[in-house]
């Protein structure tokens, strides 16, 4: 499962920015966040503040300023280690992850999520990974030995 992400691109530094629309002046004026493909309304206090972008926008960026750079190395790092091929970039990294939330759900217990070599020996290059829940991982791999209870994730839903 590959969701494009046409909003965010990620420039040489490894830095991510919001793609504006190409009508980003007239959708400002209808009160509307200035990201392409984002059909969210400004709310009064964000146009207050001259925000351009609504905060679910401000926070994905925020989110992949915050971990993706980071992620990429320690996964480049952990296959080296294994001796596992790996050419993923950061804007490819962030459209396998697409909407999934891998940055801050990465983990290893029930509820979270992972990034699943389909043929594991091809290694993490672009078209042989996707994220899995730990769960479908498990079950697709060894027997799942212990069972964590779900996190709370209910703090997500404010993104
Ligand atoms: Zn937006």
């Amino acid at each position: 499962m590959r969701r494009e992400i046409k909003s965010i691109v990620i420039d040489s530094l490894g830095k991510a920015h919001l793609n504006c629309a190409n009508n980003a002046p007239q959708k400002r004026a209808r009160g509307k966040c200035v990201t392409a493909h984002c059909r969210n309304y400004l709310p009064a206090s964000a146009i207050q503040n001259h925000n351009k972008h609504c905060s679910k926008c401000m926070m994905r960026i925020w989110r992949i300023n915050s971990g993706l750079k980071a992620t990429l190395a320690r996964l480049r790092e952990r296959a080296r280690e294994r001796a596992i091929p790996f050419s993923l970039t950061e804007q490819q990294l962030l459209e396998v992850i697409g909407d999934s939330n891998y940055l801050i759900l990465k983990g290893r217990v029930r509820g979270m999520l992972h990034l699943d070599r389909i043929i594991p020996a091809k290694g993490y290059v672009m078209g042989n990974v996707q994220v899995l829940s730990v769960t479908e991982n498990t079950a697709k791999g060894a027997v799942e030995k212990h069972i964590d209870p779900e996190p709370n994730l209910d703090w997500l839903d404010e993104f």
